[in-house]
């Protein structure tokens, strides 16, 4: 038996992966609705991308994508417009010119999903290999160096792996564990506006100043990507936005602050390197790190979720796994 603990976009890709090769598993999330939408994976902005400077990032990203065009409904191929600030990407790609008058690139692969109905789909879709239990929080411990996970009254065996997919719950079972995984959290705001005049598809991202938007129906989402870095020993409340934030989106793109219709914040991970962990445990043979997947989790969760199932089920290494060992910090 493989168990998963979190039920983010990361968690439930395993576990979906794990059901295709008829392997038990079982998956817990520590939520019930509605506070299930309070994590990354539902907050996000839905931005599925192929481009990355990071060779590593560019090749997970390029594999998920596929996945995305070929399994989720919600997938808007519109492409992305994007002010190139790393040079080789220009020499990836076609130019083009952006609606605000700067020279960029355009990605015509790429496009948007709809976070919270990836979720749904993946919530809601009828297994025969695994459970998806909600409202139980998984704890670890490790006996004669085996871990074990716990939660209610339930508990694993000495012979199950044990995936760690949680999130920022993942620094509280390091933790406990005696590791630190070295993580950092930046603050994202996503702001929706009720004007989307002028704007229509493709995604619009401007490198320089780390803003983009979207739009979604009748609404415009937009970011000023601020990154402020925020401590991770505490549980997190509700978040506080950037008050500078509306302002830069207005200067960036033009959009008026009294549009605000809604925002939303949350928190992305990074490891120092801002590659994910992803891959067995160095000491703990039964244990598995699938974490910090940055700003980029949605895009890359596909393709971490196969190398991840690869490597439990059948014991293999892609040699991509070897830039993404938990090994790195854990080691
Ligand atoms: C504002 C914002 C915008 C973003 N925009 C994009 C974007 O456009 N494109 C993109 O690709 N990425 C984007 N990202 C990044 C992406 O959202 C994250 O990388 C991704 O959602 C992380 O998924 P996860 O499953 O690892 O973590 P999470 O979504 O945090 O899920 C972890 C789950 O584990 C559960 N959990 C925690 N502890 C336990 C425990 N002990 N036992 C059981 N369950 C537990 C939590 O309740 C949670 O449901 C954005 C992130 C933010 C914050």
């Amino acid at each position: 038996m493989i168990y998963i603990l979190g039920g983010g976009i990361a968690g439930l890709l395993l576990a979906e992966k794990l059901e295709e090769l008829e392997v038990p598993w079982q998956l817990w999330e520590r939520h019930h609705a509605p506070n299930l939408n309070k994590e990354a994976s539902a907050r996000n902005a839905g931005i599925i991308r192929s481009y990355e400077a990071d060779p590593v990032a560019a090749a997970l990203a390029q594999q998920a994508l596929a996945y995305y065009h070929n399994r989720e409904p919600s997938f808007c191929n519109c492409g992305i417009a994007l002010v190139p600030w790393e040079v080789n990407y220009a020499e990836k790609y076609h130019e083009c010119r952006l609606y605000h008058g700067k020279v960029g690139i355009f990605l015509d692969q790429d496009g948007t999903v709809e976070p919270q109905q990836v979720l749904l789909r993946l919530r809601t879709k009828k297994y025969r290999h695994g459970t998806l239990q909600f409202g139980l929080e998984g704890k670890i411990a490790v006996e004669n160096g085996v871990a074990i996970c716990h939660s209610n009254g339930q508990k694993s065996s000495r012979e199950d792996s044990i995936v760690v997919a949680c999130g920022e719950g993942a620094v509280k079972i390091a933790f406990r564990l005696g590791y630190d995984l070295g993580l950092v959290a930046h603050l994202r705001t996503l702001y929706e506006y009720k004007n989307t005049a002028g704007f229509k598809g493709p995604v619009q991202w401007d490198e320089e100043t780390s803003c983009y938007f979207r739009v979604s129906g009748e609404t415009l989402t937009a970011t000023a990507g601020e990154q402020i870095p925020q401590p991770l020993d505490q549980e997190r409340g509700e978040i506080e936005a950037d008050p500078q934030a509306p302002q830069k989106i207005e200067q960036v793109f033009g959009l008026n602050p009294l549009d605000i219709v809604s925002w939303r914040s949350c928190r992305r991970l990074m490891a120092p390197d801002h590659r994910p962990y992803c891959g067995r445990d160095p000491r703990i043979a039964n244990l598995y790190w699938l974490t910090g997947l940055g700003g980029r989790g949605m895009s890359i969760a596909p393709a971490l979720a196969q190398l991840l199932a690869q490597q439990i089920v059948f014991h293999k290494t892609d040699p991509l796994l070897e830039f993404l060992t938990p090994a790195r910090v854990l080691g």
